[in-house]
């Protein structure tokens, strides 16, 4: 008879091992070792691309017939920060006040720890049901996410693994439990742009050419123009420009460089590719009136997807209904997670902790709200199998 792992207990071990990406400390060693008492097949694996650090990765599954049910998430998490501005060790997880504090807990260790407790209790009482369950964890989702889920996903394709519905454990509501399903992402573009005029004198600009004017022309005509009105799924594309810089200690001088940062989070009306196309063009045209050259390089982590809302995701969102008493939004907000990788072999959704503390000093979570996520979790598990 296999026991009941406790969510607490289990989310303070993991967060013992300061994991901070792409180090693993043990990390991933926790959840398999538990795993694997309570009968999963665990299948560790590293991946590492040249000039990138070793990350290791977990897929672990109990049963081998379908429907599959995955549960993934990311063991790694951010520095600390001060470890002064700190009320505990962030290492050292301690509950105070009905809070469990420590690096990761919402985002997202503790989210872990909630699934695979409601995962140990339904084992407990249904040790012959019709499916699979599965986890698909990773050590690399805070950095550079190339060693991580997409290789997983690239391998359980290979090995034509089924997974027929994954669970995402982010941290998913904003403030409360139970606000906030994410059934989808934008996507992220961001453009390094440098414009390359001719070094002057600047009472002569005439026998100079400042690359200043035709960069803050581009800026403008990218930004002041929305690049759609958003859809009944996603809000609109936005733009953002991070960085306009220009190297020059001389106020007298005109610079022969000028270059600028900027990020847009697209929605499924666009693609990295027509975006690319959209931006390169207006680039030309103002950098050819000003008889400047470019130099443009495009880095695209994600591109943006929509987790229709079938009957899965519907009884999941009751299910978080009932249990919290909130008016559950299903949302495609906020940042990219590894959803966008797992998004090619199965339709997946995210609900996990309340993130409002994720990468900040004093990381926390509610007791309470960990206690009612396995309560959640565990629901959701036995309506699927159902
Ligand atoms: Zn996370």
């Amino acid at each position: 008879m296999s026991k009941v792992i406790d969510e607490i207990r289990f989310t303070k071990e993991l967060i013992s091992k300061p994991s901070i990406t792409p180090k693993d400390f043990g990390a991933m060693n926790v959840v398999s070792k538990h795993l694997k008492k309570i009968g999963f097949k665990c299948n560790l694996m590293s991946f590492q691309d040249r000039g990138t650090e070793k990350i290791i990765n977990l897929y672990a599954r109990y049963g081998t017939k379908s429907p599959n049910l995955c549960f993934a998430g990311h063991t790694d998490v951010v520095p600390a920060g001060d470890l002064a501005s700190w009320s505990v060790d962030p290492f050292k997880a301690k509950i105070k006040k009905g809070y469990l504090f420590g690096r990761g807990v919402s985002d997202m260790k503790g989210g872990i720890g909630c699934f695979i407790s409601a995962v140990s209790q339904f084992l407990k009482e249904n040790k012959k049901f019709e499916g699979s369950i599965s986890f698909l964890i990773t050590g690399d989702e805070e950095g550079i996410a190339v060693n991580g889920t997409k290789k997983v996903v690239e391998y359980l394709k290979r090995k034509k693994e089924k997974i027929d519905f994954c669970i995402v454990g982010e941290p998913s509501n904003p403030s409360k439990l139970g606000q906030m399903i994410k059934n989808g992402r934008r996507g992220s573009i961001t453009t390094y742009l440098t414009v390359k005029g001719k070094q002057g004198h600047i009472a002569y600009p005439n026998v100079a050419l400042n690359p200043a004017t035709p960069i803050i022309k581009i800026l403008n005509e990218l930004k002041s123009k929305p690049l759609d009105k958003g859809n009944k799924n996603f809000q609109p594309s936005n733009l953002e420009v991070t960085r306009i810089y220009i190297d020059n200690t001389a106020d007298n001088v005109i610079p022969a460089k000028a270059s600028a940062t900027f990020n847009i989070r697209y929605n499924n009306l666009h693609t990295f590719n027509s975006l690319k196309n959209k931006i390169s063009k207006i680039i030309k045209k103002i950098s050819k009136k000003f008889k400047c050259k470019t130099e443009i390089k495009f880095v695209g982590t994600g591109t943006s997807f929509l987790t229709i809302p079938n009957q899965t995701v519907k009884k999941i969102q009751k299910i978080i209904q009932k249990e919290t008493g909130e008016k559950t939004q299903l949302s495609t907000s906020g940042g990219t997670s590894d959803a966008r990788f797992i998004k090619d072999i199965a339709p997946c959704i995210e609900f996990g902790l309340v993130g409002n503390t994720m990468h900040q000093i004093n990381e926390k979570s509610s007791i309470k709200d960990m206690k009612k996520l396995k309560l959640i979790y565990l629901k959701i598990i036995k309506s699927f199998f159902n």
